[in-house]
């Protein structure tokens, strides 16, 4: 009788994960499978098909050395990819689409087991809450692993460092070590081939560049890449994680998102390393930064996973602010005299990826106050990060960024002023724009839609009682000066 069909799809590149982790090459043929009709969906980073094709083939040759046969296939859809297949199975997908579209292709889905608290474990959480804060679910992943804990209190003596770890650029420079880099080889530039014919053939919409690969893209390298972090990175995450420095985008950061997303490593297996670390070296490790960097993988990453499947279907359609405005077209090219938006739009342009600040603060807070359609950004989002997916976009943009669900994630909406921009990056120093004032011709486009936005959503706003005091300074205006901020934010606002 012929072997079963057992689907690995590129964001599930683990051995001892889902219906793989089981199994031997007598037991299964693997299957993998690119569809052009998903390449054909959306614009896309040169840089994100590279990584995911090239991490998808490794993966791939990987399984063919212990022995597995691998049906390698590239097919216009979804279901063509299947033909032929036996009996398939998979492990349940990471987006509410494609489990889905494969219940209705008929195929079996084992326990999506790629996290750390899991779907049902969040839920479980979550049940009789009223309030679904982060802070709250990270204590208890820490409680019940005992990671960063002593005799079941947080080691240091306290669950949070946030304070600690949001200093703002030091005015003599950084000089973060260097972050790990892959070594090329043929594959890299055989897939870089394959991604233009692609373009070619299929009329693909691609931005950005693909010229130098600095993710891992095989299980070898991603365990390279989180040593290399341990060693040399780790100890300085905390304390400057928010900071913006023009010519350093990596800061301290660990560049972990992409090995992690696809399946690379195991959000375990980081956590566990950390906790490790820090019980070896005390005297080296910060507990800051040992800290500021568990709550980013066994806080944010676990909740947003988490949140995505209690929310969904239905989260990626909310709009509770009715913003309806295009993209801003310098988000696409990085034309623009606002030095953070063009300096933040070049690095995504050259390397698929920018860290959380200058997403939230800089891209995701212009946005939000010009009024962009959370669900175009969503896909914008979706198109240009390489470490982009549905169940990790969703809650960080939606949700987020965008306060698109009305403050289920986020207390209060992340709208700033250039003040917050000139605290926390080096951007405006030497820009165009002028981040002290709001109206003038060349005031920063940050300050009137700041206060454009808090005047338009005033009365959605005042229900919040975080923004009620903010809300009060818009009376300190006189009429004049309200005018002024509206038509100053109408020029930069995208929807009409
Ligand atoms: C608007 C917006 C969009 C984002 N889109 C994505 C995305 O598409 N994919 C993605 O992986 N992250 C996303 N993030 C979260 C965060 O910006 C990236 O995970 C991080 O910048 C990746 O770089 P790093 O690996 O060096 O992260 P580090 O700063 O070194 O953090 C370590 C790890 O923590 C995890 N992490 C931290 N914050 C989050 C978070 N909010 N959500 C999920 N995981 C988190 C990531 O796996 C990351 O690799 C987004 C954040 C915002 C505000
Ligand atoms: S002045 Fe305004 S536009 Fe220029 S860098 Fe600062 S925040 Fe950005």
């Amino acid at each position: 009788m012929s072997r079963r069909t057992l689907l690995v799809l590129g964001d599930q590149l683990n051995r001892a994960t889902g219906a793989l982790a089981d199994v031997g090459p007598e037991d299964v043929g693997v299957r993998m499978v690119l569809s052009r009709a998903k390449l054909a969906q959306r614009p896309w980073h040169r840089a994100k098909l590279h990584l995911v094709i090239s991490a998808m083939r490794r993966f791939a040759d990987g399984l063919r050395e212990e022995g597995f046969e691998v049906d390698w296939r590239v097919e216009d859809t979804w279901a063509d990819g299947l033909d032929g297949a036996v009996d398939p199975v998979v492990m349940a997908p990471s987006s509410w689409d494609l489990r889905q579209r494969l219940d209705d292709l008929g195929v079996e889905q084992v326990p999506n087991d790629a996290f750390v608290v899991g779907e049902d474990g969040f839920a479980e959480w979550a049940r009789g809450r009223n309030s679904l804060g982060l802070e709250w679910f990270y204590r208890q992943v820490r409680t019940e692993t005992g990671w960063l804990m002593d005799e079941g209190e947080p080691t240091g003596g306290q669950w949070n460092h946030d304070k600690d770890n949001r200093q703002r650029p030091p005015a003599d420079g950084v000089s973060p070590p260097p972050p790990w880099r892959p070594t090329e080889d043929a594959l890299d530039e055989e897939v870089r081939r394959e991604v233009r014919g692609f373009e070619q053939s299929l009329g693909l919409e691609l931005y950005g560049s693909m010229d130098e690969r600095i993710f891992a893209t095989s299980r070898a390298e991603a365990l390279a890449a989180l040593e290399d972090f341990l060693d040399h990175r780790l100890a300085g995450f905390g304390p400057l994680e928010d900071a913006v420095v023009d010519d350093e985008p990596f800061m301290w950061h660990s560049l972990l998102s992409v090995p992690l997303n696809y399946g690379l490593l195991h959000p375990h297996e980081v956590c566990e390393a950390v906790d490790a670390r820090w019980r070896d070296g005390r005297r080296d490790l910060p507990v800051a930064s040992a800290e500021g960097f568990l709550r980013q993988v066994a806080g944010w990453r676990e909740y947003v996973w988490g949140i995505y499947w209690h929310r969904m279907p239905g989260w990626r359609e909310e709009n509770h602010l009715g913003h309806d405005g295009t993209v801003p077209q310098a988000f696409w090219d990085g034309e623009t005299d606002m030095a953070c938006i063009s300096s933040t739009v070049g690095g995504l342009l050259e390397r698929g990826w920018n860290h959380h600040i200058p997403r939230l603060m800089l891209l995701g807070n212009y946005a939000l106050m010009a009024g962009v359609d959370p669900q175009a950004l969503t896909e914008w989002f979706h198109s240009m990060y390489v470490d982009a997916f549905d169940w990790v976009m969703v809650p960080n943009v939606i949700g987020m960024s965008q306060w698109a669900d009305g403050g289920v994630m986020a207390t209060k909406p992340y709208a700033s002023t250039a003040r917050y921009v000139n605290r926390m990056t080096t951007h405006c120093e030497g820009c165009a724009f002028d981040h002290r004032t709001r109206t003038e011709d060349d005031s920063c486009p940050f300050n009137s839609l700041y206060w454009d936005f808090l005047s338009r959503h005033r009365t959605t706003l005042s229900a919040n009682h975080r923004m009620a005091p903010i809300l009060g300074n818009l009376d300190r205006f006189s009429r004049g000066e309200r005018d002024a901020i509206r038509e100053r934010a109408r020029r930069f606002r995208t929807d009409g």
